[in-house]
């Protein structure tokens, strides 16, 4: 079995509680072999500790989220230095910036993203980074230092094909989403047609970003009907690029399980 990797998920998310039980199985049979598990707030870095202690293969990862920023604590900073120590193998994310949401401050955001940011070169740890049209400032903070000195993921890279060399002389990787199989999502396609082999990941950001109906091979709702993506859409995902790249899912997928381990396992 070709062995899979999710560079960037929310297993821990309460949307997904309920349905634990079914889709670690899933992916287990699909063959998943690691997965980094993305915490998004202070109060979510138990649930992301807690489901990746019970499941073989997941990587905690620990940051304050864009969205969430302004409802940290005055202490965060201890407390995110103090969870990544009890945690030697996680990582530092989900972190980033993000000017899309309604009510966003960027100057806060950028506050905390650079502590982050220094708290991670601090520790040695891979960074998972979310930009939402903020790739200037996000370019601006890379070159004014410090850099994450063991690399980062740019997750659902939505940035242009320009900024991808000086990202990845910076140490980026870039992962594809489920959700760039949409039709409209063209020019990002084109984008990670070319992003070279050394530098690609595949995610599924599940619960969020699943893909257009007809590529949805795993339909998953909430409660209330709306709808979610379901963990086992790294294989449409998979697929998909596979098929922007023009090669073997298990070509594409043995490139894949190297990049994941040099970013996230040394
Ligand atoms: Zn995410």
């Amino acid at each position: 079995m070709t062995p899979l990797f999710d560079a960037h998920c929310h297993y821990q998310d309460a949307r997904l509680w309920t349905h634990r039980a079914e889709f670690v199985p899933r992916l287990a049979s699909l063959g998943l072999r690691g997965a980094v598990v993305n915490g998004t707030r202070e109060s979510d870095w138990p649930a992301v500790a807690e489901f990746c202690a019970a499941h073989l293969g997941m990587i905690p990862s620990f940051g304050l989220h864009p969205w969430f920023v302004r409802e940290r604590s005055p202490a965060w900073r201890d407390a995110l230095m103090q969870v990544l120590n009890d945690y030697p193998r996680s990582a530092v994310g989900e972190v980033g910036l993000d000017r899309w949401f309604e009510g966003h401050d960027l100057e806060d955001q950028r506050r905390v993203f650079a502590e982050e940011l220094v708290i991670a070169a601090e520790v040695k740890r891979p960074v998972t980074i979310h930009c939402l049209r903020a790739w200037g400032t996000l370019q601006e903070m890379l070159r004014a230092g410090p850099a994450p000195p063991r690399g980062f993921l740019l997750h659902a890279y939505g940035g242009p094909m320009e900024l991808v060399s000086e990202f990845a002389r910076a140490g980026a990787f870039f992962s594809f989403s489920p959700y760039f199989l949409h039709e409209r999502k063209g020019e990002q396609r084109r984008v990670f047609a070319e992003i070279p082999l050394e530098r690609l990941l595949v995610e599924t950001d599940a619960p969020d970003l699943w893909p257009p109906p007809e590529r949805n091979a795993h339909p998953l709702s909430d409660e209330d009907g709306r709808p979610l993506n379901h963990p086992a859409n790294l294989e449409v995902a998979y697929a998909g690029l596979a098929e922007i790249r023009g090669m073997p899912v298990e070509t594409l997928a043995a490139r894949v399980a190297e990049n994941f381990q040099r970013l996230f396992c040394r």
